[in-house]
């Protein structure tokens, strides 16, 4: 079936955050929507471009520092992605996308900076070595069932306020840097997954799918992904096996 309207996914400052392919995030959400019958299309809205208000789904990808009060500089004079916010409109964002929807975030030069209070977050640098490699959660019983993997790569560590719950429970890997990984409160989500989150994690993509065009989705049945998951899966399981081998001796 195919449905009249358009369901429209921007692309937030692809050229400044999209580190690790988190631009596939919105070829995964088109192709997934296309794949139903639905009409689906990407806005990229670069740097220095108007943000419109009127999009079912924005998303933002990671950064480094520098990149990320660029951004927070760009989205504060053109609010147009928090205007769709409050109006509904999912947003995802990743790692440095995460940080830049809270309070403020400190960078590695202990200078502070606001974030567009999106989400109720907080970020610091940890005090222990840059987090790189593979994440493995165990979401929000009330969002999702399937386990979550994706890849991570910050230094920053994220506290969740009152008024946001964290996304998942970190199982392997770092995340927020206290056992969760991201934040959620309403649509607005944030995770710390890279990979991109969304081809890696065919059902939180649903998730986010069904909110944004407003009823439950068929499942797709895609074997190639159910085999990423399960090598990546794998792939976790063999460095925590070799963490407690190193441990031992
Ligand atoms: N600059 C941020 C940090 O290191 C985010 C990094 C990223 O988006 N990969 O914490």
């Amino acid at each position: 079936m195919v449905r009249d309207s358009v369901v429209r996914i921007g692309l937030v400052l692809p050229d400044v955050l999209g580190t690790y392919g988190d631009s596939g995030n919105a070829t995964v959400l088109r192709k997934r929507l296309e794949w139903r019958g639905y009409r689906a299309e990407i806005v990229d809205l670069a740097v220095g471009e108007t943000v419109p208000n009127s999009l079912d789904f924005y998303l933002l990808g990671g950064g480094e520092d520098r990149a990320q009060t660029l951004a927070v500089a760009h989205l504060t004079a053109n609010p147009g992605m928090q205007e769709a916010a409050s109006r509904g409109a999912v947003v995802l964002a990743i790692c440095a996308g995460l940080q830049i929807l809270g309070h403020d975030f400190t960078g590695t030069d202990g200078v502070t900076h606001r974030g567009l209070s999106l989400l109720d977050v907080r970020t610091t640098p940890g005090t222990a070595a840059r987090a790189v490699g593979e994440l493995l959660t165990t979401p929000d019983p009330a969002l999702l069932t399937a386990t979550m993997t994706g890849f991570e790569n910050h230094q920053g560590h994220t506290k969740v306020g009152p008024n946001a719950k964290p996304l998942s429970k970190v199982v392997y890997g770092t995340g927020n840097g206290d056992g969760a990984d991201g934040a959620y409160a309403g649509r607005v989500v944030g995770t710390y997954m890279h990979g991109p989150v969304l081809a890696r994690n065919p059902a939180f993509a649903d998730l986010l799918l069904s909110w944004a065009v407003g009823e439950p989705l068929a499942p797709l049945d895609i074997p190639v992904i159910e085999k990423l998951r399960d090598e990546r899966k794998r792939a976790v399981q063999a460095l925590a096996n070799r963490r407690k081998r190193l441990l031992r001796f």
